[in-house]
């Protein structure tokens, strides 16, 4: 043991130390925060599926289905999307009272401060049912319940402060915003110009020890109009008031905006999606010590606080959004499929339009299995930083390409806004989604797999704790063990590779008694070659791997898809098996394949020591990298799944707002059009059959009875309302002042030529 310490560990330790690469505080916080889940599993070779297929489905409470029934419903069918953007530009009153009256800001407050004290799965759900209907007020409700005061405070905050802010919080009294981002710090979020310096100052009176703000934060959602500002900052202590040094750290308060000093109220306007955001800036704002979220003891602590909240947030807000997004793109653009024709047949009949319907159909099933996935993990006490990740940037990226295919399906009638537009809206704010809580590109290029790496990896962290205790005797010891554990691990993983790689999958583990076992067994031989890939690169590229962001974003999409297709498996165990579920889970996982084959390749193409990424294709892939693809009649298939009203159309998009209460509702005129289209095939197709086009004359000729004409005549009349789209009269595009004259006079030209007189 001592021996092969001195004479085999010293030497490379002495080598790992000089070459571990610095590692910030802030780079250790984030790396820390949240826990490891099935990601484990996946950077072992050894994933336990049979845990994952075990987990029980997300369930709501009573009270949760009655609140998603209720008030969520009511919500949706308050809110005019349109009238929002295009007039108002704002939630009406009467939402912001009913959104506070309701408690939707406290969804994640326990009940005993007045919250709504709701699973991660009711939060999610309520926030999935809004998107569906209102991006503005599903932006508005997420914020409160996500990375924001109330989310730290209930972690962080002291007694008295939770006692103080939660109650106010939970029932509205208080809109909370919370401001991390700068000019100068976008995804560089600790890299703030934002300051506090500790000092005495005046506060109600009397003077105190406080801090002595100065910040100027940008893209805050909720800013103009909160009542209290949870902010970033970094804080000083140059008179060393604290006796802890000068640099405290990222530091959090919690601050009324009616505190002298703070100005708020300007808007941003992001993609014209008119939710309230802006920016928020202070100067010489003096708070007392006790503002600090969670108090002196919680100086310095802001970053672990961000990056811990982030760990199970970004899991939720955005990915319910993503898979509401990707459920009304696959229910509206199936039933246009349908009820559009061109050259005299629905346009979904055509291949060029199966193709991109078959990816909006995936797509849908996808994210919300992996939601659903991730929820019930979060609900299990899980924290999975990697896995949140993987979702905020990948529920995001899928739910873009799903309104890119229904844009293109579309053509004209998604371009031209209005409310007859059901889907135009959502287009617009994507760009949204990409960026906060973590741009993706910086997510899937550093995040995923850095993070993973250190963190999901069985010994890599271990390993970096060693090399960095100053210790040296302890860190030598500690590093023995680790180093000779991952090397044990690499040799067994090398083995496990090879018998799945040169079996092509077949005697990859798969859980007992499940259905498509060989796609499982596919998974598990794909975790082993990633496993084995992983430590290559780590090996030999280490450190410089940081900068190599092209490899790092290829393993960590390889990760991705490992975790989301499982996902995608353990939906179709956890709902019963359906039998027509089979060609969509079939399609994605080719899919899948596909994308991991592709990212495989680049990996082993681009790795600088050839060696490693020889024996990778050596002992994984001896036969080359499989790039599978659905093949043309498993897309057609697919793609006529939302093309006719079914039970299972319904499950893919189940809980999103159809229109219920409301009159005009572009989705609403889609399901009715569909519903009468797909009713009267059978006459339509014996009119076709019969080469009759005209309805009269086919009642002339007997073909089909009076009554079936007009069944005929309301299909056609609800496909001209669903084909219709909106024009607005000139007046409309007036500023107040030229509508105030369009209004006494019709025709301007009139009034300016009387001016010019
Ligand atoms: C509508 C909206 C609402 C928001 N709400 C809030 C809020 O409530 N509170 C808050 O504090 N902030 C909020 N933000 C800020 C949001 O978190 C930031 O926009 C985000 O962190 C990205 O910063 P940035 O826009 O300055 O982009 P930049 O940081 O300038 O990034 C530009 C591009 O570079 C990429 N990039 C950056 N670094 C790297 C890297 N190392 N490797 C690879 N790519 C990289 C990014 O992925 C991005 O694509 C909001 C932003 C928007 C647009």
């Amino acid at each position: 043991m001592s021996f092969r310490k001195e004479k085999l560990t010293k030497p490379i330790y002495r080598w790992a130390k000089s070459a571990l690469p610095a590692v910030s505080a802030t780079e250790r916080d984030a790396i820390d925060a949240g826990t490891v889940w099935i990601d484990g599993g996946i950077f072992t070779g050894t994933p336990d599926w049979q845990a994952l297929v075990d987990m029980p489905p997300v369930r709501l409470r009573p009270e949760e289905q009655a609140f998603l029934d209720g008030p969520v419903t009511e919500l949706c069918a308050m809110v005019d999307e349109w009238r929002v953007v295009w007039e108002d530009r704002d939630l009406p009153p009467e939402v912001w009272a009913f959104l506070r009256a309701k408690r939707f800001f406290g969804m994640v407050i326990p009940k005993r401060y007045g919250g709504l004290g709701f699973s991660n799965t009711a939060h999610s759900e309520v926030v999935r049912k809004i998107s569906s209907s209102s991006v503005v007020a599903a932006v508005t409700v997420m914020v409160p319940n996500s990375l924001g005061p109330g989310e730290l405070m209930l972690h962080w905050g002291t007694e008295a402060q939770k006692d103080f802010w939660l109650p106010r919080l939970a029932d509205g009294r208080e809109i909370p915003c919370f401001g991390l981002t700068s000019a100068e710090a976008g995804s560089d979020a600790a890299a703030m110009t934002d300051t506090g310096t500790v000092c005495l100052g005046e506060h109600e009176g009397r003077e105190v020890l406080g801090i002595r703000l100065s910040f100027a934060k940008r893209y805050i959602t909720l800013a103009p109009v909160a009542t209290v500002l949870g902010l970033a900052f970094k804080l000083r202590d140059p008179e060393n008031h604290l006796g802890r040094g000068v640099d405290l750290g990222i530091t959090v308060a919690l601050i009324p905006t009616k505190t002298l000093g703070v100005v708020q109220g300007a808007r941003h306007i992001p993609q014209m999606t008119f939710f309230q955001n802006g920016p928020i800036s202070g100067e010489d704002v003096f708070i007392p010590l006790d503002w600090v979220l969670g108090g002196e003891a919680q100086i310095g602590k802001g970053w672990t606080m961000l990056v811990t909240a982030l760990a199970a947030g970004r899991a939720i807000s955005l990915p319910s959004q993503s898979a509401a997004s990707a459920a009304l793109c696959a229910r509206a653009t199936g039933a246009y499929a349908r009820i559009r024709t061109q050259f005299g047949v629905p346009i979904g009949l055509f291949e060029g339009i199966q193709q991109p319907l078959a990816d909006i159909a995936g797509n849908v099933y996808q994210i919300d299995a992996a939601r659903r996935l991730t929820l019930a993990a979060l609900d299990a006490g899980h924290r999975p930083a990697v896995l949140s990740a993987i979702m905020k940037a990948h529920a995001t990226y899928r739910m873009r390409e799903s309104i890119e295919r229904t844009m293109d399906i579309h053509g004209g009638k998604a371009i031209i806004d209005g409310p007859k537009n059901a889907v135009g809206l959502q287009y617009r704010s994507v760009p949204i989604g990409i960026t906060v809580e973590g741009a993706n590109i910086l997510t899937r290029s550093l995040m995923i797999f850095g993070q993973g790496a250190i963190r999901a990896h069985p010994f890599m962290l271990e390993e970096m704790r060693a090399l960095a205790d100053e210790d040296r005797k302890r860190g030598l010891t500690a590093f023995d063990e680790a180093f000779w554990g991952h090397v044990a691990h690499s040799a067994k993983n090398l083995a496990r590779t090879w018998l799945r790689g040169w079996t092509g999958g077949l005697v990859g583990p798969a859980p007992e008694g499940v259905s498509f076992v060989r796609h499982w067994r596919q998974l598990s031989r794909y975790s082993a070659a990633f496993a084995l890939l992983a430590d290559l690169a780590l090996l030999t590229l280490g450190g410089a791997l940081k900068r190599r962001e092209m490899l790092s974003a290829r393993l960590g999409d390889i990760l991705s898809e490992l975790y989301l297709l499982a996902a995608t498996l353990k939906r179709f165990e956890s709902e019963g098996r359906p039998e027509v579920d089979r060609p969509l889970v079939e399609f994605i996982l080719q899919k899948g394949y596909n994308r991991m084959g592709l990212a495989f390749i680049g990996v082993l193409d681009n790795l600088p020591a050839r060696w490693a990424a020889v024996l990778t294709r050596t002992v994984a892939f001896p036969f080359g990298v499989p790039v599978p693809a659905p093949s043309d009649e498993l897309t057609r298939e697919v793609a006529s799944i939302l093309m006719a009203p079914s039970s299972q159309r319904d499950r893919l998009t189940a809980d999103i707002y159809l229109g219920e209460g409301k009159t005009d509702y572009a989705l609403k005129d889609l399901e009715i059009a569909l519903e009468r289209v797909t009713a009267v095939e059978p006459i339509a197709r014996r009119m076709r059959e019969a080469k009759l086009r005209d309805p009269e004359a086919a009642l002339a000729a007997g073909l089909i009875t009076a009554g079936e004409r007009e069944r005929l005549a309301a299909a056609k009349a609800a496909v001209d309302t669903v084909v219709a789209v909106d024009a607005f009269p000139p007046e409309a595009f007036a500023g107040r002042e030229r509508a105030a004259a369009f209004a006494e006079d019709p025709d301007p030209r009139d009034a300016e030529a009387e001016a010019a007189e």
